[in-house]
């Protein structure tokens, strides 16, 4: 026991760096989890004081910053999930239970009592929270490091049943007291009562624990996020680009299924910066990316590959049915306008695709995309062609000994 009392509040005490060195950090429920957090600790602390210090302070104050960190433990909780947390029914709960604790300390002071009456509400709050955790987590995209969430969802169960067992034992001792008349201090039965005491404390550093997780998995998927992601137009970055073709190219191979490269160039792209900026410049780039995005299925994949190329990798897709979605793009980019204070834009695109072949890999069919572009330019550019129109598609090699002489 004397292990506990001098465990608990260097425990704590690293919580609370813990959680107070990551306060600042831009994700839902930290700001509440930091004030649980002290909230709690002080209640400990107040506890701590029965016998030496005032009932105000060691019993109803200690109580009151149990169950307000214990609600802001649990808002931070649904706000990492992506929910509002309803305050109002939060501060009934809290008044009501508060209510109870005076009543049953200073009508009929009864311990039991109090105990059934503040755990039957940390059970409410942690049960309901290991629920909203399981069900969802708006900012994850698939399943990615998702068992920290699942951890601190098993956690907040566990010790939401936890609460619940000991405010029914805690109840059920009060109302043996009652019948027989005894005084309302006498605890549940012994063993249990030293379970609980052991537990209880251990809840806030372990659900603790669990939320310091969730966060650095959530900032590690953020980073990840945002490597992946090309800033400007929100497509993959070229690298996710390339890993993705990798692992689509391996499957298509594997299951024998077709897989189509369109690589995508904007024509004349410096035009457009010279005459209308570079901010219509990007502003361009942004549109076609939403535009492809509209034209493409969710399977489908859109990178930028650098400046004002785009690839999109069409897996299960041959040629005929990649050329008509790549026509449709074409059509859709040359009647677009975009507007701004820079003007009106308007802009084409070429595009070369291929499909893949029985034995090619992956190097080859981009070269035979790249070479199909680059024979859309030669052809007067705001068209698309497909390297099976051209037998003998100009290698890539080739073509930069082209551009040399021109
Ligand atoms: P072509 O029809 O042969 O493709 O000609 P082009 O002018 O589109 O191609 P070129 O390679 O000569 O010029 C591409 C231009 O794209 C040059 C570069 O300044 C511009 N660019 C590259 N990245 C960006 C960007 O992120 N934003 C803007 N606004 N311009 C960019
Ligand atoms: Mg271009
Ligand atoms: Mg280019």
């Amino acid at each position: 026991m004397l292990a506990i009392q001098i465990a608990m509040p260097v425990l704590g005490a690293m919580m609370l760096v813990m959680v107070w060195s990551l306060r600042r950090c831009d994700v839902p429920g930290v700001r509440q989890w930091w004030q649980g957090n002290v909230a709690v600790a002080m209640s400990l602390l107040l506890f701590g004081l029965r016998g030496h210090a005032s009932d105000l302070l060691s019993v109803i104050t200690a109580n009151l910053l149990l169950l307000w960190g214990s609600a802001q433990f649990y808002a931070g909780l649904l706000r990492f999930s992506g929910r509002r947390p309803d305050w109002r029914r939060l501060w009934w709960a809290i008044a009501a239970v508060t209510a109870g604790v005076v009543a049953w300390r200073y009508g009929r002071d009864d311990f039991n009592l109090r105990v059934a009456c503040v755990s039957a509400l940390q059970a409410a709050l942690s049960l309901h929270a290991g629920i909203v955790l399981l069900r969802r987590d708006r900012e994850a995209v698939g399943q990615r490091h998702a068992a920290s969430r699942y951890a601190t969802a098993a956690c907040a169960l566990f010790f939401g049943t936890v609460y619940l067992l000991r405010s029914l034992l805690s109840a059920q001792a009060a109302l043996a007291a009652l019948a027989d008349g005894a005084p309302g201090h006498s605890l549940a039965p012994a063993g249990l009562h030293i379970g609980f005491l052991l537990l209880g404390p251990l809840a806030m550093p372990a659900m603790t624990l669990c939320t310091v997780v969730m966060i650095h998995d959530r900032l590690v998927r953020r980073l990840e996020d945002a490597a992946n992601t090309d800033f400007l137009t929100g497509t993959l970055s070229r690298q996710a680009f390339e890993s993705e073709a990798a692992r689509q190219f391996a499957a298509a191979r594997r299951q024998g299924l077709s897989l189509t490269l369109l690589i995508v160039d904007i024509d004349h792209f410096k035009h457009v910066n010279d005459r209308f900026g570079h901010h219509a410049g990007d502003v361009v780039l942004q549109r076609f990316a939403r535009l492809a995005r509209t034209q493409t299925r969710p399977a489908d994949r859109l990178g930028r590959l650098g400046g004002e190329e785009f690839a999109i990798l069409l897996p299960e897709l041959g040629g005929n049915a990649a050329r008509r979605i790549a026509e449709r793009i074409r059509v859709l980019a040359a009647a677009d306008r975009v507007d701004g204070d820079f003007g009106t834009v308007g802009y084409t695109l070429s595009a070369g695709l291929a499909t893949l072949r029985p034995g090619e890999g992956l190097a080859e069919l981009a070269a035979r995309a790249d070479a199909a572009l680059y024979q859309a330019k030669q052809h007067g550019r705001n068209r698309v062609r497909a390297a099976e129109d051209t037998v003998d598609a100009t290698p890539l090699l080739a073509r930069a000994a082209v551009a040399g002489a021109a």
